[in-house]
């Protein structure tokens, strides 16, 4: 295979390096660009195992509002982002929700869980 150069962004960080990484399929031979060491790694990861945080919503059963805001404990792959939503799409929680409860754990066939972001109380019911 050819050498090639690529145009990263580095989302390491709020600085949003431009990096140009020179590489070969996923072998790198320079990464430039890079404000610190970090953004060599990302170029790496980037290449050959793309991850991202996902943010998203789950519908609540008797919240005080219909959805709850969620978040993954850590990046996953990022080929699995749409299978992640579409599952979240399905499912219902019942109120009350805690702040940092697991919503879903091993999404997409990770060992990642999915956490609320928030608490979410119950509804009362008028008296
Ligand atoms: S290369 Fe370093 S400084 Fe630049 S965006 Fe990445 S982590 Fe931040």
């Amino acid at each position: 295979m050819a050498e090639e150069t690529t145009r990263l962004i580095c989302i390491t960080c709020p600085m949003g390096c431009a990096l140009d990484v020179t590489h070969d399929g996923p072998a790198i031979t320079r990464v430039e660009g890079t404000a610190c060491k970090r953004g060599v790694a990302y170029a790496e990861a980037e290449l050959t195992d793309p991850r991202r945080m996902v943010t998203s919503t789950v519908r609540v059963k008797d919240g005080i509002h219909p959805l709850v805001p969620v978040y993954t404990a850590a990046p996953i792959p990022k080929p699995r982002i749409f299978d992640l939503l579409a599952e979240l799409r399905r499912i219902e929680v019942e109120a009350p929700v805690q702040m940092g409860q697991i919503i879903l754990s091993n999404v997409v066939g990770t060992d990642v869980c999915v956490l609320a972001s928030r608490d979410m109380p119950q509804m009362m019911e008028e008296p």
